[in-house]
């Protein structure tokens, strides 16, 4: 056999019977730039996720980029409340700047956003799911997304050509839409940017199909301050209305609904979006457990506690349907191939209460809805298993982004880019301490705070809340020591042992307002 003919005939032949079956699909880097996916979902509190320890659920999926990538163990959001946080990871600004500041905002589509510049460097960026911004969406290829909250069931969408209702699962449907644009419907030419954003676990946590019963024969463990008296603390802690105890609404948030009034106004509201299958399937889920619980007419913390039960098994519900989507995902990237150069990040726009201090919902600067999940994958970058400690944020993940693209960084972001600490860098310098504003007046009736976050202080001003409708200027302080008392029930402020902390925390308070350019509240801070 001549050798020409082994080289140009017999050597491709066999490369070619030696490789995989492959999917026709572009899967290796275009341009050296990988494909970022980011998956986002609504109020997901770190406590349920197994890979941050969870007693409560397991998360197999979600845990899956924990493993084979790096876990965030303290990502803050800088204003805990949906809206104002997806303006944060667009811009890289804090809310004072990108003009969104609570759900009643407009976001302002003309401004410099990460997903615009990422597209004018050739990337193919899409946004599925939950927006929340009222306006358009800019700066994306394609868009399909819910209005305002959306519906878990049978949810309508927006796009450019106008309203589309699709029957099926909320977060089985964000991932159909997601998962169809992957497939068919981007170029395969260009990397991709997609943004896969559920609805869930959000309020009013209405479990899917396949969870109606999960966690039916368990009981899921109670946080140690489900009865908290906010006893010591400010007066505002025990002024909002975001309690488990007195603040939920029965059929709406605890789905009590009786064979009796199922047919009233109220329970064919209820039941309206589903159909007659979806409908049956949900009453027959709860009625007997409702008519036991109307028939045993609990009181005082007995009555809290089956509302907990209640509260926490539909949201961790919910959670489950998002894991199997998380899975959904990572299979298909797997068998398409593209897993290998895809950089896969799960996070939620920020923390929730799961019956800690009493509370359900976020919006305040303590623990569990200051601090959100982050976890990234990111192959040959990336150490599988890693855990980073550092106080990392939402307003770090548009440079994030633009540098793992390549992609300058704008000066007037006002984040870091995580991109060293995902190589695995030891950063000397990186921020000690976080800048926090909540502005949002209303429901919930939580008051307008800031405060300053070190690794184990917590000063707070509270300095705006609502009191028969109106809004009154309050001036009410808190020094938290989250080391010392986890918990975070204690108010340290006027002990004289903090009284030189009191002192450096207010200077850096300050430092940082003025570093992050925040208009001027009051003239009464200092507190005397
Ligand atoms: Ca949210």
């Amino acid at each position: 056999m001549r050798l020409s003919y082994i080289i140009f005939c017999v050597l491709p032949l066999v490369t070619i019977l030696r490789m995989p079956a492959q999917p026709l699909i572009a899967n290796e880097p275009i341009d050296g730039k990988p494909n970022i996916l980011f998956i986002y979902s609504d109020d997901h509190a770190y406590q349920a996720i197994s890979a941050y320890g969870s007693n409560r659920n397991k998360t197999p999926n979600i845990d899956r980029l924990a493993n084979e990538g790096m876990l965030f163990q303290r990502c803050l959001v800088t204003n805990s409340i949906c809206g104002p946080c997806r303006a944060v990871i667009l811009t890289g600004k804090y809310s004072h700047l990108n003009g969104f500041k609570n759900n009643g905002n407009r976001f302002d589509g003309s401004q410099q956003t990460f997903p615009k510049l990422l597209r004018k460097s050739g990337y193919q960026t899409a946004m599925i799911g939950k927006w929340h911004l009222k306006t358009d969406p800019t700066g994306f290829d394609y868009w399909k997304v819910l209005p305002g909250q959306g519906s878990y069931y049978n949810p309508d969408f927006r796009t450019p050509k106008g309203r589309e209702r699709i029957t099926g699962y909320c977060t089985d449907v964000v991932t159909d839409i997601g998962l169809e644009w992957l497939k068919n419907k981007r170029d395969t030419k260009k990397p991709f940017m997609l943004m896969l954003q559920h609805k869930a676990p959000h309020r009013a946590w209405n479990a899917g199909p396949k969870h109606l019963n999960t966690f039916d024969d368990v009981t899921i463990p109670e946080p140690e301050t489900l009865f908290d008296d906010y006893d010591g603390r400010q007066p505002v802690i025990a002024e909002q209305e975001m309690t488990i105890a007195r603040h939920m609404r029965p059929l709406f948030d605890l789905k009590i609904f009786t064979a009796k009034t199922k047919d009233t106004n109220q329970g064919q509201r209820f039941f309206r979006r589903m159909t007659p299958e979806q409908r049956k399937a949900y009453y027959d889920a709860y009625i007997d457990e409702n008519e036991a619980f109307v028939k045993a007419k609990l009181t005082g913390k007995e009555k809290v506690k089956w509302e907990y039960q209640r509260y926490i098994k539909d949201y961790l519900r919910c959670i489950q349907s998002v894991d199997d989507n998380v899975g959904r995902v990572l299979k298909y990237l797997d068998e398409s191939g593209l897993a290998k150069n895809t950089i896969v990040i799960y996070s939620s726009d920020q923390g929730f209460y799961l019956g800690e201090h009493g509370w359900y919902d976020k919006r305040w600067i303590f623990e569990e809805s200051l601090k959100t999940p982050l976890l990234v994958r990111w192959p040959g970058v990336t150490k599988a298993k890693s855990s980073n400690k550092n106080v990392v944020s939402n307003l770090d993940l548009a440079q994030t982004f633009l540098e793992m693209a390549g992609v300058d960084q704008p000066d007037d972001m006002q984040g870091h880019s995580l991109v060293p600490l995902l190589k695995g860098k030891k950063i000397d310098d990186w921020r000690k301490t976080f800048y926090y504003h909540y502005y949002e007046l209303g429901v919930h009736n939580v008051p307008s705070h800031f405060g300053v976050v070190t690794e184990q202080h917590k000063l707070v001003r509270y300095y705006r809340t609502r009191k028969n409708r109106k809004s009154v200027d309050i001036n009410q302080w808190e020094l938290l020591d989250y080391k010392k008392n986890p918990t975070e029930t204690k108010n340290f402020f006027d002990d004289p042992n903090y009284a030189n902390v009191k002192l450096e925390l207010q200077a850096e308070l300050r430092r940082l307002q003025k570093h992050y350019k925040v208009p001027e509240i009051s003239s009464e801070f200092p507190a005397k």
